[in-house]
């Protein structure tokens, strides 16, 4: 048994290859989606849509068929296919009398507290205005060489759903629901219905499997039902063609595959964890051992650090842990192996007096 009745906020994340035909929008498709999102907020629900698609509609308009590679290409064709996108969104919901608006995102807005609080009261305003925002990445600007890039829209409307506090998370693609084995290699492979708890089986049998313009597998799709699932939000994976998914999702029909969340993490434990490390403080068994049990990592547990961060950066320890470093990466190497009490010796006065402390430590495995 499924129940959305208590999904306030909704976001819902569609492919490329769910909302296009023959390298185009297909308006028809958006039409339905619009149809069933105005439904939706009707009931008194908020809907967030996160869209693909500006990539392969910039290549289709072109007449390019075949696999899109190169930054700068793709850079050029999702600033084609964007504007075409919004257009047949905006079409859609004029029809209904409801306003969309784009949001473009890249992963640094989101990294950064300040530019993510923007982000955030820019949406809830759309959101009490009755509008419907569109998130899409902003592709033209976002390139995984500068380390501004989400990778995939997967996990952009996982980050997006996670720091919108949203409910459920609909994510519509070619993808129909996660199977028991690979079912393009397996027959009698089975659909998920319900999955509690993402091991690391899980992860490990979801081989990848992206296409031309979308780069989504479902590799993908679960790193982003873990991110999501952090929050407290819950994950509904559907073929993103079937007649009125979106109305028969919510309405608590078993298509696809459910993730349930697990415990919710603290909004800035969970922004701790979803951002971008600058570095890593390798740390001893010692120290490894103390943070897990919520002491303050203190510079005597320290055996090495690497990357060049600042004080207030998010940092690793180890590969176990994510923290918010008291010390930049100048200022540790200085201090590696000391008692707490020499720190003032060493880089004077006015500094704190430990590396982290267990509000800022958030281990992975939680
Ligand atoms: N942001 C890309 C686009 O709009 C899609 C990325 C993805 O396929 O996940 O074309």
């Amino acid at each position: 048994m499924r129940n959305f009745d208590n999904s306030k906020r909704i976001a819902i994340k569609i492919g490329t290859n769910t909302l296009s035909r023959a390298g185009a929008v297909d308006a028809a498709y958006i039409r339905s989606v619009a149809r069933q999102v105005a439904q939706l907020i009707k009931a008194g629900r908020e809907v967030v849509l996160i869209t693909s698609g500006a990539i392969g509609m910039g290549a289709g308009k072109l007449g390019v068929t075949g696999t899109v590679r190169g930054i700068k290409v793709r850079q050029a064709y999702a600033a084609i296919g964007q504007p075409l996108l919004m257009t047949e969104y905006r079409k859609s919901f004029d029809k209904l009398g409801l306003t969309c608006a784009q949001v473009l995102l890249t992963a640094e807005v989101l990294n950064h507290r300040q530019t993510y609080l923007n982000l955030k009261n820019a949406i809830e305003t759309l959101l009490k205005l009755g509008v419907v925002p569109v998130l899409n990445e902003n592709d033209c600007v976002a390139t995984d060489e500068i380390g501004s890039a989400f990778g995939d829209n997967d996990k952009l409307s996982a980050l997006v759903a996670s720091k919108l506090d949203a409910d459920l998370l609909i994510m519509l693609s070619d993808i129909d629901a996660l199977y028991d084995r690979n079912p393009r290699k397996y027959d009698d492979a089975k659909p998920i219905k319900a999955v509690y708890e993402i091991t690391d089986e899980i992860i490990k049998s979801a081989g990848s499997r992206g296409s031309k313009f979308a780069t989504g597998g479902m590799k993908s799709k679960i790193a982003a039902a873990q991110i999501a699932a952090n929050a407290g939000c819950r994950i509904v994976l559907a073929d993103g063609r079937v007649k009125d998914v979106i109305t028969k999702i919510v309405a608590g029909d078993e298509i696809g595959t459910v993730f349930m969340p697990k415990r919710k993490l603290s909004n800035r434990l969970r922004w701790l964890l979803n951002s971008a490390s600058a570095g890593t403080i390798t740390i001893d068994d010692g120290a490894a051992a103390a943070v897990r049990k919520k002491k303050s990592l203190l510079p005597k547990g320290i055996k090495s650090v690497s990357g060049d961060f600042k004080s207030g950066d998010v940092v690793m320890l180890n590969n176990i842990a994510k923290a918010v470093t008291n010390f930049g990466s100048g200022e540790l190497k200085l201090i590696i192996g000391k008692h707490s009490s020499e720190i003032k010796d060493v880089l004077g006065s006015g500094k704190k007096d430990v590396v982290a402390t267990p509000e800022n430590i958030v281990f992975l495995d939680y």
